[in-house]
């Protein structure tokens, strides 16, 4: 198999990606083991967008297969923001403290607390072309007061529709079967094998 980067520096995307693409036995790396990465900004209107941006700008400047997400919480009440903005919602630099209050704030009150986490990933080749794309979402509610240390992010707020606790309080694996990004990875799963299977002669 050909070997993969993953292009994100999110500690926290990081871990879960590499458990989530572990069982295919694919060598891993990470922008922070690659000296040729550069910083893409994330100019897109929307997820999908985003992805594509990242997988393929890594992929061309480190000249390497690149599997990129891009992903965000979409709130019912605030009209699907912060979306594509998550990471930055109370501004910069991002700070996972500082969004989870500012959500509190902005939901004070409101009856309706309905959420949904959502991740576009991409997958681009050395040349940059992007050849697969998939996403995946997870559904729940925003609490009221934060809970639990796992995860990262909107973990702490974020109920589960299926376990009525948040992502902070569950353990990994069950975020590695449920989430968003878990339903991303895997519906792309097929394509990596696909195409980072080196045949013996070494042709495709
Ligand atoms: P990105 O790097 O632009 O894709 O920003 C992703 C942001 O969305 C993160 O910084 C978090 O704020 C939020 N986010 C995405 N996925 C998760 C998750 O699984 N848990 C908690 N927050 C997430």
């Amino acid at each position: 198999m050909e070997p993969l980067l993953f292009g994100t520096t999110s500690a926290g995307k990081l871990r879960e990606l590499r458990r989530l693409i572990a069982p295919l036995g694919i060598t891993c790396r990470s922008l922070a083991d690659e000296p040729r990465a550069v910083a893409v900004e994330e100019t897109g209107a929307t997820f999908a967008e985003n992805a594509a941006l990242k997988a393929s700008a890594q992929a061309t400047a480190c000249g390497s297969w690149v599997l990129a997400e891009d992903s965000g919480l979409c709130v019912a009440a605030l009209g699907d923001a912060p979306g594509v903005r998550s990471a930055r919602f109370a501004g910069e630099p991002a700070d996972d403290a500082a969004n989870n209050a500012l959500l509190l704030q902005r939901l004070a009150g409101s009856g309706d607390r309905r959420a949904h986490y959502a991740c576009h990933a991409a997958l681009a080749r050395p040349d940059g072309q992007i050849i697969a794309t998939s996403r995946g979402e997870c559904h729940g509610m925003i609490a009221t007061t934060p809970s639990g240390a796992g995860g990262f992010g909107y973990d702490p707020l974020f109920i589960v529709a299926e376990y009525h606790c948040t992502f902070g309080t569950l353990p990994p694996a069950v975020k590695d079967l449920i989430s968003h990004r878990a339903r991303a990875i895997r519906a792309i799963l097929g394509d990596l094998v696909r195409h980072l299977s080196r045949p013996p002669d070494g042709r495709r």
